[in-house]
């Protein structure tokens, strides 16, 4: 999409200005304002012109007019892949439709979750129109295909991560779910005290919460994999906590807080060297890069369907077959059973054995339509235009005054973290949700990591491949106006 394609920001429609980009890149120019991350003081506030209001009088004055400024081919360093079309692809989400405070929401909290396309949409309501049934159980029509849809779902999910079974795929609620079966399965069966569980810094709650539970409930010790100051794994000190002691190692491939990500193969091979199986967390991974769970070679690997424009509610554990059918069940009930008497059990393989009671079928089925989906649009295409996106994205808010991007590691995915000195995170998020534009704001339940960085809390807009660089613009001209409102000047 060219510059010119894009929808200004009402206010500076309103203006008649050029692209925000440019004003941004002017005010830096012109009031010789520090780069991004540099010390501020609030109580050293200066009163600086309104920003929009200055530069209408520099234009006035002559000195730039507006479509003179050379900014916008600069910010074109990347470009989006040929044959790409954002606004197609937005026409498939309706609630990109949605109008919020009379602005078009913008959404930006993709890391939390993702919109859903129509398709996931429809294929929902026929799966209750005419589908609807329990599963596996019954001689019946509605059985059968409920059955075949729910089966399809997870072979899709299979070849989604180039999985070498269906069996190796286990229908979960979603990442938290499925970390917690292992913890609780394999963790309960095989980690004794004494033994080292490691994890990295960049963890979100759900990847420590349960190894800390079954380390403390076991008297085994939880170890931390160090990040630098950009938000990436310090392999060195990684290689150095890897022993004889360590039985476990569970990471992200993404980090939700920063958008690091991580070099999961690698440090899969390392695990691996040191006699230890692997967890790899996928659920911020999988709705951006193309995962093949056989080149990684993680023992376990897991997502959410929520945050890869499928239903909540439903989630995938990959496990490889041989480990999933030495492990024990986890949850005890129906349809994970081959015999019951009340002297013994004999369960089912993977994967009926960790599917205990009637699972979510539908939203499985609704997966298996996102997925489906995402296939339509190309890995290959979603990971190169959000790649563009995020090099306009963060190039554009270095240039906002005061504010300090948290995740700068070369190799990242989606994630834009960020302070703005002199504003809590809470106040951010409520005035760009005032335009329509939905961020989260908090410490995104991954507080170790951002404690590592000397914070509680950050603004984290997060993109999928339906965002716009026009959606961006209105993000950025947001917080110049927040500057704008409490000038502050370097100490
Ligand atoms: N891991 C990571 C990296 C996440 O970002 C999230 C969700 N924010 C989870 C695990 C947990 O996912 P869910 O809440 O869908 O189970």
């Amino acid at each position: 999409m060219s510059t010119s394609e894009r929808v200004p920001h009402p206010d500076l429609a309103a203006l008649g200005l050029p692209e925000e980009a440019a004003l941004s890149k002017l005010a830096s120019q012109l009031y010789g304002m520090p780069p991004a991350g540099s010390s501020w003081n609030k109580t050293d506030e200066v009163a600086a012109p309104f920003y929009f209001q200055d530069y209408a009088s520099l234009e006035k004055g002559g000195i730039h007019a507006p479509g003179q400024l050379s900014a916008a081919p600069q910010l074109a360093a990347v470009a989006p892949p040929a044959g790409f079309d954002v606004e197609l692809v937005r026409r498939d989400f309706p609630i990109l439709s949605e109008r919020v405070n009379g602005r078009p929401l913008i959404w930006l909290d993709n890391a939390a979750t993702t919109q859903k396309p129509r398709a996931v949409i429809e294929r929902l309501a026929k799966f209750y129109e005419h589908e609807n049934s329990n599963i596996h159980r019954a001689a019946h029509e509605l059985a059968a295909r409920a059955t075949d849809a729910y089966e399809e779902a997870r072979e899709k999910s299979r070849a989604f991560l180039n999985a070498g079974s269906p069996n190796e795929i286990v229908f979960v609620r979603g990442a938290t779910e499925a970390i917690n079966l292992v913890a609780q399965s394999w963790g309960r069966q095989h980690i004794q005290a004494g033994d080292e569980i490691i994890v990295s810094h960049l963890e979100h709650h759900a990847n420590i919460v349960p190894w800390k539970h079954l380390a403390d409930e076991k008297g085994a010790v939880l170890k931390v994999i160090p990040v630098d100051d950009d938000g990436q794994i310090l392999l060195e000190q990684y290689a150095n906590l890897l022993g004889p002691k360590t039985k476990l190692v569970s990471f992200t491939q993404v980090s939700n807080a920063l958008g690091t990500v991580t070099p999961a193969q690698q440090m899969v091979a390392m695990a691996h060297a040191a006699g230890a199986l692997v967890l790899v967390d996928g659920a911020q991974s999988v709705s951006h890069m193309k995962v093949d769970v056989q080149a990684l070679n993680a023992d376990w690997f897991v997502f959410s369907g929520h945050k890869v424009f499928g239903p909540t509610g439903i989630g995938v554990l990959y496990g490889k077959e041989e480990l999933l059918n030495a492990t024990q069940p986890w949850q005890g009930g129906g349809n994970m059973i081959e015999d019951v008497t009340f002297e013994r059990i004999r369960y089912q393989k993977a994967p009926n054995k960790f599917e205990a009671g009637t699972g979510n079928i539908a939203d499985a089925v609704g997966l298996g339509a996102a997925l489906d989906y995402v296939n339509r649009i190309g890995m290959h295409n979603i990971a190169a235009y959000e790649h563009y996106l995020l090099s306009y994205a963060t190039r554009l808010m270095k240039e906002v005054p005061g504010l300090r991007q948290i995740g700068t590691a070369p190799d990242k995915a989606s994630v834009l973290s960020f302070v703005l000195a002199g504003y809590e995170t809470e106040e951010v998020g409520k005035a760009l949700n005032k335009e329509g534009v939905a961020v989260r704001s908090g410490h995104h339940c991954a507080q170790p990591i951002l404690r590592r960085f000397g914070l509680e809390a950050t603004v984290r807009p997060s993109l999928a491949f339906y965002n716009t660089c026009g959606e961006i613009d209105t993000l950025v001209s947001v917080l110049h106006r927040l500057r704008s409102a409490r000038p502050i000047k370097v100490v």
